[in-house]
């Protein structure tokens, strides 16, 4: 309790009177030394003050009291003659009266009833703050959406602190970093890079900091140059970090950081959620792909490994029932049936070794011109069975790269096969070696598709090998997918060519292992181009 009258005798008996009840009094006969008390001491519940005072009334004293504790119980000490100025404060429910002279017993009374009524207030004050709350953890949870969760807390969190610019920044993957820009409380806000970089910190040393003398962010032509950047918790988890922008120095008032702590901490939460609900429908959409690719992959496999099957065994029957003339041709298509069954079963087997082997290349230096004679010379019966002409452009002087021989060749093998097989009969295929500056490299593959991708300065040259046709070529929407374990483009009903969609797959892990890229550039109807490129 606080006790202010100018008479010294008055604050004497009341102060006595008090304390012999339990309260703990301070006193004093200064109004001005009373203002000081109040605002240095915030653990005042009530101010027991004398109307008329030498340089301030006590109803001044009492507004300076509720505007350090709106919920501060006073009692004003007043004479009859004083009853006017005192009506207007009691009748807003601002303070209790205790008209001079008064008894003892009276005193304790009107302090007991103005407590009671102060506890009211407090608990009515933090209901109505509980019930905000409730509504603003509601309006969080309505939505699964991270960006409409990051605007709901921007537009609390603002009012909140009473700072004119907020922006929200969320991680991508689970708790590594960077973290992008989810929302920002105006939609023209920019956010620099020192800005950027404050939040960041805030993340990842998982505390608030505060900082300012440079600019985190503009609106328009003005400049923020104070900044409050405060890491995104929920339960132990770091996910992001809230910034807070202002032209000022951002002070929160003495109550509201639990304030502030709780709202971050519902919103953080919330945004947890939405980034989980988000990854888990990703997720889903994925595996739902992966059954219909699946699914797919049954159909064809079976149908091609079927095909080869009946041939062995419509013509081992043939054998066994000496239905023959000549035995070695039938043996031949059988031993064909059979290595096709066997390729498939290869490319099946090699794919699973190449995603899960961690071996490292043996890279040793080849002739170009002897790879591409092997490849021409393997693949040369299937080009003249379809009738199809093969260009060979190969650079005039002898050109070597490192690589590992069998494995280029297997990459270039299916290559050829699809450009061969999906390139109607009489079509042309080019093959093309070159020897590329990063440079060169890079103005070629501007319009690529690339399934795998290196920093093209890794390398001071790089030898290409193009396989180009003129064959159906390949729809935009469905490039980037070609490389997928199982992605056909044509779907099993439909299919004209035999495959059962490991090829690129494979190409595209061998040419990841050798420390290559590949990429591919096709227009539909018109033909494609699909290229590799290893470092010289
Ligand atoms: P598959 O063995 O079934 O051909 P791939 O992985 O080699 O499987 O190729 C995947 C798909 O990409 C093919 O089914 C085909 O639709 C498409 N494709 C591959 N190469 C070409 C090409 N040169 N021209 C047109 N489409 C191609």
């Amino acid at each position: 309790v606080l006790i202010v009258d100018d008479e010294e005798h008055m604050c004497e008996v009341c102060a006595r009177t008090l304390r012999r009840s339990g309260y703990v009094v301070s006193s004093t006969t200064d109004p001005h030394k009373a203002v000081d008390m109040l605002r240095e001491n915030p653990s005042f519940d009530l101010l027991l003050t004398d109307i008329k005072m030498p340089g301030m009334t006590g109803l001044e004293l009492a507004h300076i009291a509720h505007e350090c504790d709106p919920t501060m119980a006073v009692i004003i000490m007043t004479g009859f003659a004083s009853m006017e100025h005192l009506h207007e404060a009691v009748k807003q429910g601002a303070a209790d009266f205790l008209a001079k002279p008064f008894e003892l017993e009276q005193l304790r009374l009107a302090v007991i009833q103005a407590l009671n009524k102060r506890i009211l207030l407090r608990n009515n004050v933090r209901l109505q703050a509980f019930e905000h709350l409730l509504e603003y953890n509601r309006e969080l949870n309505a939505s699964l959406d991270q960006r409409v969760v990051a605007q709901t807390f921007l537009s609390e969190i603002l009012k909140q602190t009473g700072c004119p610019l907020g922006f929200v920044l969320f991680v991508q993957q689970d708790q590594a970093g960077p973290l992008f820009l989810l929302n920002a409380s105006d939609a023209t806000a920019e956010l620099s890079d020192a800005g950027y970089g404050l939040a960041t910190n805030a993340f990842e040393n998982n505390e608030t900091i505060q900082e300012h003398n440079t600019t985190f962010a503009t609106l328009g032509q003005q400049a923020f140059q104070y900044a409050l950047a405060i890491p995104l918790r929920a339960q132990t988890a770091v996910s992001g970090a809230l910034l807070l922008c202002h032209s000022q120095p951002i002070e929160l008032l003495p109550g509201r950081s639990e304030e502030v702590a709780l709202v971050t901490n519902y919103a953080s939460s919330a945004l947890r959620n939405a980034h989980f609900y988000h990854r888990l429908n990703e997720a889903y959409q994925n595996l739902q792909e992966l059954d219909r690719l699946k699914g797919e992959f049954i159909a064809v496999a079976s149908h091609e490994l079927r095909t080869p099957l009946s041939i062995i065994l419509g013509y081992t029957a043939m054998l066994r029932d000496q239905r023959f003339n000549d035995p070695r041709e039938y043996a031949q298509r059988i031993l064909d049936s059979a290595q096709r069954i066997k390729d498939i079963i290869d490319d099946m087997m090699s794919l699973r070794h190449l995603e899960t082997s961690d071996t490292r290349p043996q890279l040793v230096a080849h002739e170009v011109q002897d790879i591409i004679q092997q490849l021409t010379q393997h693949v040369r019966p299937a080009v003249e069975e379809r009738r199809q002409q093969l260009h060979v452009d190969l650079p005039e002087q002898a050109l070597q790269v490192p690589t590992d021989y069998e494995r280029l060749q297997l990459v270039l093998n299916h290559l050829m096969s699809n450009a061969i097989k999906f390139t109607p009969v009489g079509g042309q295929i080019t093959l093309l070696v070159r020897r590329y500056t990063h440079n060169e490299l890079s103005t070629a593959t501007s319009s690529a598709t690339f399934a795998v991708k290196r920093d093209f300065t890794n390398a001071s040259s790089w030898v290409i090998f193009e396989v180009r046709d003129t064959g159906m070529g390949i729809a935009d929407r469905q490039l980037p997918r070609v490389f997928e374990r199982f992605y056909q483009v044509a779907d099993s009903l439909t299919r004209e060519q035999g495959g059962v969609g490991l090829g690129l797959a494979i190409v595209r892990e061998l040419v990841q292992w050798l420390g290559g890229m590949v990429w591919v550039v096709s227009r539909e109807g018109h033909g494609s181009t699909f290229a590799v490129a290893l470092p010289q």
